[in-house]
Formats: structure tokens, C-alpha cells, sequence
């Protein structure tokens, strides 16, 4: 599950200008600020990787990452922007569902977390759209370090709080995996889980 090399292969505006060489791939989901980027770059272990989408203008397009020749990380645009009008936040969700139906090479998305922030109904109206959709999906909480917070809970406390929502209110029974972009807590476990996922 070792990572060799990391390629910038593209950024598509739709489902059906994603890459076509049926390679398995892996959706990196989650609010804006729940440390996706970091995420990208410390499973890579490479700075300039995934700024590459955060270049104006691709904040809204599937960016696919290819590793070791072999398999795809996609990064996809963040979602609930506070500012951005209801309108907007239609487009995301049809130009992101589009791509979750309709893409066959999909192996899992992988649902970033906030875990130094309460549960947010955001991301659990999330896991439950892609629950009732039947795509495979792990929780991947971020931000695990944040351990000295001076007001609110601890991340292991808001990651329990997240699990229960969940239990009591949807019929997702996903995997989950603590990381963190400072420590690198969860990488090789998030690595191997995805080399296991591969391979399955
Ligand atoms: P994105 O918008 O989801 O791509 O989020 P970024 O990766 O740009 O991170 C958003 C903010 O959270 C930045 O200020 C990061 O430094 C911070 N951040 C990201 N990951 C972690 C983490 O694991 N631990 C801590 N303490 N901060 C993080």
C-alpha cells in the first residue's frame, strides 16, 4: 500500500469526461475546510499535488490523481459553503450525484469528517444520501490532533456523538478510520484500507 508516485492527470466538469481507462478510484468528499487538501497531500506525501485543484476555476471540477500508474484518488468540489446561494448549492449536488451514479469505477468515497466540531447535519445528510444510493463509503475523520480545544467537546467525544447520529438515523454501517494531516495519524491504515478495498 505504499505510495511510489502520485500524476495530475486531469480535472473534468462531468461524470462522463472522467478518465476512461476503467482503473479503480477513490472520491474524497467533505465540507470546505474539513482538510481534504491536507488529507491529499499527506496521503501522498507531496505539497504541490492536490494545490493543483485549488487553482481558481477547478474548485468545481473532478480532479483525478492517479498513483502508482494504477489507481485514482479523485477530488471533488467541497460542499456547504455557508455563503453560496441555495442555487448554487443545487449545482454542486447535481454535478456531484451525477458523478456518484454514474461512475462504475468507483470503488468507495471516502466522507471527510470534521472531528474537532460537533456532529454537523451537513455531512450526516450526506452519508445518508450516499447510504440510500448503496455507494460504499468510509467515514475518514480529520483534525484527530486537535485534542486542546478550549471551548466544546474532544474529537474522540464529537466522533461518538457522530457514530450514535448515525446508528439512531440511518442505515449506514460504514467503516471509519481517525486521522490526522499534522500528526499523520491514520495514513498508512487509510492506505492499507484502500489497498484492501482494491483488491476485494
Ligand atoms: P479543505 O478546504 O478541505 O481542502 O481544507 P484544508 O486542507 O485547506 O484545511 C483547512 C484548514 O484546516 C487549514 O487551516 C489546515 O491547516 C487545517 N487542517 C487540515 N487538516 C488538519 C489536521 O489534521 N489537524 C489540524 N490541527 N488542522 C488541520
Amino acid at each position: 500500500s505504499r505510495v511510489k508516485e502520485v500524476e495530475f492527470v486531469k480535472s473534468s466538469a462531468r461524470a462522463r469526461d472522467c478518465p476512461k481507462d476503467n482503473k479503480p478510484e477513490f472520491a474524497i468528499l467533505g465540507r470546505s475546510n474539513v482538510g481534504k487538501s491536507s488529507l491529499i497531500n499527506a496521503l501522498v506525501r507531496k505539497k504541490e499535488v492536490a494545490l493543483t485543484s485549488k487553482k481558481p476555476g477547478k474548485t468545481q471540477l473532478i480532479n483525478h490523481f492517479l498513483v502508482n500508474k494504477s489507481w485514482y484518488i479523485v477530488d471533488l468540489p467541497g460542499y456547504g459553503f455557508a455563503k453560496v446561494s441555495e442555487t448554487a448549492r443545487m449545482d454542486w449536488s447535481s454535478f456531484t450525484k451525477g458523478y456518484f451514479i454514474n461512475r462504475d469505477t468507483l470503488v468507495a468515497v471516502l466522507l471527510l469528517v470534521d472531528a474537532s466540531v460537533p456532529p454537523q447535519k451537513i455531512d450526516l445528510d450526506c452519508a445518508n444520501w450516499l447510504g440510500r444510493n448503496n455507494i460504499p463509503m468510509t467515514f475518514v475523520f480529520t483534525k484527530c490532533d486537535k485534542m486542546k480545544v478550549s471551548k466544546g467537546k474532544r474529537p474522540d467525544e464529537n466522533i461518538r456523538e457522530f457514530q450514535q447520529l448515525i446508528r439512531q438515523n440511518y442505515k449506514v454501517h460504514p467503516s471509519w478510520i481517525m486521522t490526522s494531516s499534522v500528526t499523520g495519524l491514520g495514513r498508512d491504515e487509510l492506505l492499507l484500507h484502500m489497498s484492501q478495498l482494491r483488491n476485494y
